[in-house]
């Protein structure tokens, strides 16, 4: 008898990597975050024509809510 439902459990949940913009201080969606304008590219998510790098070319990044 092989029981392997330990394993993939451990699996599933390595699997799902956030992906981090350098502008971000957290995951999308994270509680306490929420998403603001670029401060680098104004939202517009390019700088001279090239995606912009802070925000990823999203336009927005997120920051932490609530710190003031
Ligand atoms: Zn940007």
């Amino acid at each position: 008898m092989t029981k392997t439902k330990a394993s993939n459990a451990q699996d599933a949940k390595s699997v799902a990597q956030p992906t981090l913009n350098p502008g971000d201080d957290a995951p999308r969606g994270t509680t306490g975050t929420g998403e603001d304008v670029c401060p680098d590219c104004n939202g517009k998510g390019r700088i001279d024509g090239a995606p912009c790098a802070t925000c990823g070319g999203s336009g927005t990044v997120v920051k932490a809510i609530g710190g003031a």
